[in-house]
């Protein structure tokens, strides 16, 4: 690489010792010598004067004329500027463009720092939220709005799932708002996106299915009680009836349950998923041998063959009825989706982490690997022809969904083509009850406890 200072230093050297070589010509080689470099470091003084008093004005003024190494200098100080105006003009030319896109944004947006101030927020945000014109920069969030779900919110660590609040400042609009961390600052990003539509046509289609649902079931009890009493006479009066009567009390029967299950559905969907789903002690064990011995019904001639694991000391927290549903769904199922004669393992136990987990595995033909994400979707069969011919809606797993979701379970599907599959429920610490401390603690208040 080229060094300017080099050029320069062996010029001034050259110019200082042809001076020198001619005061010592002349016999005055120190006040040569004294002269040269006088005059060396005059001109390097008022280089720098310049160049000083140049950058001091703001470098806004034309520059100086500078030469040798001093022009060298100012030629990439010139460079510098034009390069970092360039940037900033970049800068200023994204931040323009990121505030129109933020002020167009239908979702309200906003930056809070580590502590929880507004570091920025977009006028969405102000008009949802009701902060008016003035200014938000600095000031805590939490001041400002007040809504006591949002603030639990904000101070949870779990932002995994959104909340839903009503806007501050029109309560007919109902707010999603969603916390995503950004920045290396513990900044965070609050997102508000008006939901008040989609809530409103949930709803509808939610009010539309429990009330035809609940129509239904009057004309189709009606039928049955009637099917009922011709399958008597037929069988004596007219025999050639028989098999008809028999088809439309199976399919009245499959109407009556698809109705009950859309009925439960409606039910479940009414509660948010947060509410508690009760606080009962449920014996699992219990529920589990009477589903079973249920189940053993259900696959009569089949011959369905069961192993039980089941831990007696296990309770759970929650409503016994939703959780009848679930397990009975997951039971039945192994029954019937899968071919006669095949295995069923059910098991009920406490992990060393104190979840506790129910599963369900057959040895049945298994689903393919494509539907496995689907199942819990509502009136999703995975051969709608066999299922339909089992007597099966698609309505179960969805059950067995919203149920674990209302008791803070999850639900595993393990299946191989050809093997079998597993069904698994985990639930989490807080809801498992262990009679062993249920005894303990609640004596007086659990006297069939003591059988
Ligand atoms: P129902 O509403 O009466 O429960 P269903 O049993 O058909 O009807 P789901 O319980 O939701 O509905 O099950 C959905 C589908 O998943 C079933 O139709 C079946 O194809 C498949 N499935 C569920 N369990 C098993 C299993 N153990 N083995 C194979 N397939 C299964
Ligand atoms: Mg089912």
């Amino acid at each position: 690489m080229r060094l300017p200072w080099r050029d320069e230093a062996a010029s001034a050297i050259t110019l200082v010792l042809m001076v020198v070589v001619a005061g010592a010509l002349l016999g005055h080689f120190l006040l040569a010598l004294s002269i040269s470099l006088l005059v060396y470091l005059g001109w390097h003084l008022r280089n720098v004067v310049s160049l000083l008093q140049w950058m001091e004005a703001g470098m806004q003024a034309p520059p100086p004329t500078l030469y040798g190494v001093w022009g060298r200098l100012l030629g990439y100080l010139l460079a510098l500027r034009a390069r970092s105006r360039k940037r900033k003009r970049k800068v200023s030319r994204f931040l323009r463009r990121f505030q129109e896109a933020a002020a167009a944004l239908p979702d309200a947006a906003l930056i809070l720092g580590r502590y929880g101030e507004i570091e920025w927020c977009n006028p969405a945000a102000r008009k949802w939220l009701g902060l008016g014109t003035g200014r938000v920069a600095g000031r805590f969030f939490t001041h400002l709005v007040r809504h006591p779900v949002l603030i639990q919110y904000l101070e949870a660590a779990d932002y995994s799932h959104p909340v839903e609040i009503p806007a501050p400042v029109d309560e007919s609009r109902l707010l999603a708002c969603q916390i995503h961390h950004i920045g290396k600052k513990h900044q965070r990003l609050l997102m508000l996106r008006d939901v008040t539509q989609s809530h409103l046509l949930n709803q509808v289609r939610r009010d539309f299915v429990a009330n035809v649902s609940h129509e239904l079931r009057t004309p189709i009890t009606v039928l049955r009680g009637f099917l009922e009493t011709m399958e008597e006479d037929a069988a004596v009066e007219c025999p050639h009836w028989g098999r008809s009567i028999e088809l439309m009390s199976q399919q009245t029967s499959r109407m009556e349950r698809i109705v009950n299950e859309l009925l439960m559905l409606s039910r479940l969907d009414l509660e948010e998923p947060s509410d508690q789903p009760g606080t009962e002690p449920v014996p699992v064990p219990e529920l589990i041998a009477v589903i079973v011995q249920d189940a053993r019904m259900l696959s009569g001639e089949c011959g369905h063959s069961f192993h039980l694991e089941v831990n007696a000391e296990c309770w759970l927290r929650g409503s016994a009825e939703e959780l009848r549903s679930a397990f009975s769904n997951l039971v039945f199922n192994a029954v019937q989706h899968t071919p006669a004669g095949s295995h069923i393992d059910v098991t009920w136990q406490i992990t060393e982490g104190g979840e506790a987990v129910f599963s369900v595995a057959d040895n049945g033909e298994g689903i393919p690997e494509r539907h496995l994400p689907r199942l819990t979707e509502r009136f999703y069969r995975v051969d709608k022809a066999r299922s339909r011919s089992r007597g099966g809606t698609g309505l179960g797993l969805a059950i067995v969904h919203r149920v674990l979701l209302r008791h803070g379970a999850t639900l595993e599907v393990q299946s191989e083509l050809g093997q079998g599959t597993r069904f698994t429920c985990r639930f989490s610490g807080e809801v498992v009850y262990q009679r062993m401390r249920y005894c303990a603690e609640d004596h007086d208040e659990a006297p069939h406890d003591e059988e």
